[in-house]
């Protein structure tokens, strides 16, 4: 496989022969405010896309984990086409996207296979308590085929059972997780902090773990240099990647 971070959670994968870009957040750097109750009050998204909107949206298939609009906003509404293949978490988010002008979206249960790639969606826990619930339903997927690695991208997730559940269920040699301890101004952070990227880690020692939605939001305050650092200083370099936007990793 061969996946390429594009920015925050954009990825694009290219595995068992198709080509699946993953949540796309397409719009032009500080094209939005910055979410609203948080630090570091900068607009959004804080960084530039590192290709062209036009070589990014050549996929087979757009996989979108949820709703949130630094995963599917505006620019990519735009930019892909009204009959590209979608696929949503839900039946609930593949209304709104057909809502959005969209007439190929199917929920991911219901895809199942995609050629010889099998999809299996997973679930997870966007933060704790009151704002964990806040932030809504979120899930990840496994991919799988004959010739490839298992890839299992986490989505929006902070470290809890449902990660540990879907390591323990599929055993991925290859696992995605979100990054940037992103957070509001209070409660605990809504993805994964470096704790928990090593957790993921310490749960499935088989896998290479890739850390994508670094540093391209402005609540994301858990940075790709602290990052590394503290992965380097835990001995994990070899087994932990956190590529920079536009890097290509192949497994
Ligand atoms: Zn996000």
């Amino acid at each position: 496989m061969q996946i390429r971070q594009i920015r925050n959670a954009t990825i694009v994968l290219n595995y068992g022969g198709l080509t699946f870009l993953i949540d796309p957040y397409l719009g032009a750097k500080g094209a939005y405010p910055p979410v609203t109750n948080t630090a570091n009050q900068v607009n959004n998204p804080t960084a530039d896309l590192p290709i062209s909107v036009e070589d990014i949206i050549q996929a087979d298939a757009v996989i979108v984990t949820h709703l949130h609009p630094d995963h599917f906003d505006a620019a990519a509404v735009k930019a892909l086409p009204k009959d590209a293949n979608m696929i949503a978490q839900s039946d609930e988010d593949a209304e709104a996207i057909r809502n959005a002008g969209f007439r190929n979206v199917q929920a991911l249960d219901r895809v199942a296979q995609l050629h010889d790639v099998r999809l299996t969606r997973t679930r997870g826990k966007h933060g704790t308590g009151k704002i964990g619930k806040l932030m809504g339903n979120v899930s990840g997927v496994v991919l799988s085929h004959p010739d490839e690695k298992t890839l299992y991208i986490a989505g929006d997730t902070i470290w809890c059972d449902d990660v540990e559940e879907a390591i323990r269920i599929h055993r991925p040699e290859v696992i995605v997780v979100n990054g940037g301890a992103a957070q509001f101004l209070q409660g605990d952070p809504i993805t994964m902090g470096k704790e928990d990227i090593c957790r993921t880690y310490s749960a499935a020692p088989q896998a290479t773990i890739i850390v994508s939605h670094m540093e391209a939001v402005n609540h994301c305050i858990l940075s790709r240099r602290e990052l590394t650092g503290f992965i380097e200083e835990k001995g994990l370099a070899a087994h932990i990647f956190v590529p920079a936007d536009g890097e290509t990793i192949i497994r």
